[in-house]
């Protein structure tokens, strides 16, 4: 068939499903995406979701900002459970960032 111009109208239609969400059987919300507490935790203790996996789809300012919050949640859950960090401490490496 000929055609002088095609547009594809692509969008996001959520988490895949298949794999592993369905494997680890983490709760979804009513529009499909990855549930989290407030602490970005999903409802499989230390599986946390951020960026569009859990709000849709979103900007990518969302997905970063999430991301920081989300790194910072999975540290205060792997502190709690008394892990060590893999990491040397930010103070050892003064150009370092690190994420509060
Ligand atoms: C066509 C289009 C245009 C857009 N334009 C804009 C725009 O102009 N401005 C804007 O702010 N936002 C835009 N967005 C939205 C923006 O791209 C997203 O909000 C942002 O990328 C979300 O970031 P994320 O890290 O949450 O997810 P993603 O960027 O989707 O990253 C998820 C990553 O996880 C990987 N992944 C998935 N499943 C697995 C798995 N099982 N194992 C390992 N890796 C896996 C994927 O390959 C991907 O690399 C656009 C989105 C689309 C689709």
């Amino acid at each position: 068939m000929g055609a002088d111009l095609v547009l594809i109208a692509m969008g996001f239609l959520g988490p895949v499903r298949n794999g592993m969400i369905q494997q680890l059987g983490v709760q979804l919300d009513n529009r499909g995406n990855v549930a989290t507490d407030g602490n970005y935790m999903s409802s499989i203790p230390g599986v946390f979701a951020a960026g569009d996996m859990r709000r849709g789809q979103s900007l990518v300012v969302w997905a970063i900002s999430e991301g920081r919050k989300a790194a910072a949640c999975v540290d205060t859950y792997l502190s709690q459970l008394g892990a060590q960090p893999r990491v040397e401490p930010a103070q050892a490496h003064p150009g370092a960032t690190r994420i509060a």
